[in-house]
């Protein structure tokens, strides 16, 4: 009887733009979508994460079975795991900070920046995180497209920067399209005194790094995770390298134990199986090679270059849902995007060469289907 009620003075509380905001849409989780289709969900081949396909590195899953201090609050400075990172990333380790993925470092540098309305940049197509969090701590997103083949327009960047300009993302390699930022795009960038972020989630599938210049720009932030190619995603951890004067007051808001201990571990042994890792990263690869080579094969979806995981595919002229179903239908999971800018396109994460196969396969059926 009180529930509408109940809402009404709920919405009355609530801040504005929590009302307003659109919620981020995740990736369905694979025991729903099996009970759903009727397929196993060890059947089902999962390439719409971005994640690593051979999983995480062994000796990761031997020490957390061996773990016995789950009781026990984590580190809160996690100086085991920066100084680590120190030597993984070549930069002191007084400034890292670590978060639970880079997702929450992406909304922690927005609580550190803005006030109401204040503007943040973002170049689409790009990643969903960014307008998200934007939205969230009630900024203001304006967004500057990136040109025809996805690069970003710097001119134009410029352009849109007003007083109330905090922070400028760039994912580089970006995610969906794969391709990168030029290191001298981002130092022109730099020179405008605001906060540009370089998101380097996938440095490991490119292997060039904006890192080591952070201590030199003080208004340059570099994130990383180990979600992609140390196949952690499950477990959320990410870091970022900022200026030691950005630090001071990130360390004032950063939630003390954001990072849990199980995370923590996996993260300490992922380092110490580094060869294992890339190896796993060399394999994707190799595979993505394979993945291109075949798609432009076949014709149907048309891949565009990349340096990640994942290649951006041109689907036939309102065909990208309907080919994003059938491959669902066949225990295949690929991204759809349905945006303006993004029209007719499909995002596949490498797999192993045995999903590739099965991938292949279905699009030729697929394929046939529709000429019929
Ligand atoms: C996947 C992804 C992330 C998220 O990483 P987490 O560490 O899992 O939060 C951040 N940025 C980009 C561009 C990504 O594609």
């Amino acid at each position: 009887m009180s529930k509408d009620k109940d809402k009404n003075l709920t919405r009355k509380l609530v801040r504005q733009h929590i009302i307003d905001l659109d919620p981020y849409k995740p990736i369905v989780p694979l025991d729903m979508i099996s009970e759903l289709i009727g397929i196993p969900v060890s059947k089902l081949i999962k390439l719409d994460g971005n994640e690593n396909p051979y999983g995480c590195s062994p000796r990761v899953n031997v020490a957390l079975t061996n773990c016995n201090a789950y009781h026990i609050y984590p580190d809160s400075s996690y100086q085991t795991m920066c100084k680590l990172l120190e030597r993984y990333v070549g930069v002191d380790s007084e400034n890292i900070i670590v978060g639970s993925g880079s997702d929450e470092l992406i909304d922690l540098i927005l609580r550190l920046y803005l006030e109401p309305d204040d503007e943040v940049i973002n170049c689409g197509p790009s990643f969903g995180m960014y307008p998200y969090c934007t939205a969230v701590n009630n900024g203001k997103l304006v967004e500057v497209p990136r040109d025809a083949l996805y690069n970003v327009d710097i001119a134009a960047v410029k352009e849109a920067v007003s007083k109330r300009t905090k922070v400028i993302f760039i994912a580089s390699p970006n995610n969906p399209t794969g391709n990168v930022t030029p290191e001298k795009d981002i130092l022109e960038l730099l020179k405008m005194g605001i906060v540009v972020v370089v998101d380097e989630a996938y440095f490991e599938f490119y292997g060039i790094s904006m890192a080591r210049l952070v201590e030199k720009h003080e208004n340059l932030i570099a994130l990383r995770t180990f979600s992609k190619w140390a196949g952690l995603a499950g477990l959320r951890v990410g870091y970022g390298i900022f200026h030691s004067n950005v630090i001071e007051y990130l360390n004032k808001i950063k939630p003390p134990y954001n990072v849990n201990v199980a995370a923590q571990i996996a993260v300490v042994e992922s380092l110490a199986d580094i060869d294992y890792l890339m190896g796993t990263v060399n394999a994707i690869k190799k595979e993505q090679a394979r993945l291109i080579e075949k798609l432009n094969e076949q014709g149907i979806l048309k891949p565009i270059p990349s340096v990640a995981n994942f290649v951006l595919c041109n689907a036939p002229e309102g065909k990208a849902r309907e080919i994003k179903e059938l491959l669902e239908s066949a225990g295949i999971f690929v991204r759809y995007f349905d945006t303006l800018q993004l029209k007719d396109m499909i995002r596949i994460s490498v797999g192993k060469p045995e999903h590739t196969d099965a991938l292949i396969e279905a699009l030729h059926r697929i394929g046939g289907a529709s000429n019929d």
